[in-house]
């Protein structure tokens, strides 16, 4: 039985702002752009997130919802200067760490460098050390796999830490509301709704033939998880060849006005999680999948790096309407920007948090 810690930075970016700037503190603070801008917020404070504001909403969206709202424009070189401190302590328990993004990482610490034998006590060690050295918090989940270490870590935020036994699994997983299981996002949650499934419990009803015929080869996965069952090991050395981001929408649609405003927040959406990544390349892809499911994908590779926002933008959507076939409504668009270099690896800087 493996032991697996997944830690989580609370509201980082946010976080990071308050610590630099103690008047911030109580505050509703948003990081991203400003609200006239086109941008989608970074991070939220927990203030802000009490007024509905999330991040990857528009920032005008975050003004509406929370007008006293005070914005900031994200620095990104203190969140990473932070991230690697916390690289730091983690790599000090052990070196299967599996980032997922600058504040986010899953540890194998099954055996591990301290010779702890109780996850618990290394989560501990973990939250302690990170609150000393970068004087702000971190949430912990701990459990023998990556499922449900993402959602123990997600429990008690923030400042949290949570422990999920093998043998509370299955009934902590029943009583949990169906889109708080990792991996289920609004669209399927919203699918499983519509089937009466609420939670674990009416999910574990299905049996595997019935998930597959809703879910595709999803539906494995949806059986497994419900049952406590996740054999992805942690891995170190995850190489991306991409990263993209998509969006289905609740109603197909072939408003070109609509269309374009969506590729506007996918490409903002996309930039922010190249910052995040530290990846930079120099093809972009547009994927439209049409109402009738069939996907089409336009790509160009530049000599350059792709690397604004504006830019993301305005490829995109020339990369759209070249491929569009207007008279056909789209349920899904996405965009991703490939043949990656990282900046870290460029410039032979130590190795950061690697993937989102
Ligand atoms: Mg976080």
């Amino acid at each position: 039985m493996r032991k697996i810690i997944h830690a989580d930075m609370d509201a980082f970016y946010a976080s990071v702002e308050i610590r630099e700037n103690p008047s911030l503190r109580g505050k509703p603070i948003v990081v991203g752009g400003s609200p006239e801008s086109r941008g989608v917020v970074c991070a939220a404070s927990y203030e802000a997130r009490k007024y509905g504001v999330r991040s990857a909403i528009p920032c005008s969206m975050a003004k509406r919802l929370c007008p006293s709202a005070i914005f900031i424009y994200p620095n990104f070189s203190l969140y990473k200067e932070a991230s690697i401190q916390i690289h730091e302590i983690f790599s000090e328990f052990t070196d299967l760490i599996e980032p997922l993004s600058l504040d986010e990482a899953y540890l194998d610490v099954t055996e591990n460098k301290i010779s702890e034998p109780f996850a618990t006590e290394i989560a501990k060690a973990i939250k302690i050390r990170v609150k000393k050295e970068t004087e702000l918090t971190i949430s912990c989940g701990v459990s023998y796999n990556k499922f449900l270490a993402k959602i123990a870590s997600d429990w008690k935020k923030p400042d949290g830490l949570f422990v999920i036994r093998p043998e509370q699994a299955e009934e902590f997983l029943d009583e949990l509301p169906i889109g708080k299981f990792h991996g289920i996002g609004k669209v399927t949650e919203k699918k499983m709704i519509h089937l009466g499934i609420k939670n674990g419990k009416d999910l574990k009803k299905m049996n595997l033939w019935e998930l597959e015929k809703y879910f595709g080869k999803t539906g494995k996965f949806y059986y497994n998880i419900v049952r406590g069952i996740d054999n992805r090991e942690v891995n170190s050395y995850r190489e991306r060849k991409s990263l993209g981001i998509e969006d289905t929408f609740s109603i197909d649609s072939q408003d070109a006005d609509f269309l374009e405003k969506e590729l506007n927040k996918l490409a903002s959406g996309l930039f922010l999680r190249m910052e995040k990544n530290e990846i930079r390349g120099r093809t972009l892809t547009v994927k439209l999948k049409y109402s009738d499911f069939t996907v089409k994908t336009i790509s160009r590779t530049f000599s350059h790096w792709i690397e604004n926002e504006d830019e993301i933008s305005e490829i995109s959507c020339e990369l759209f309407y070249s491929g569009w076939e207007a008279d056909k409504s789209i349920r899904l668009l996405g965009i991703s920007i490939g043949n990656l270099e990282r900046e870290e690896e460029a410039e032979n800087q130590p190795m950061l948090f690697a993937t989102d």
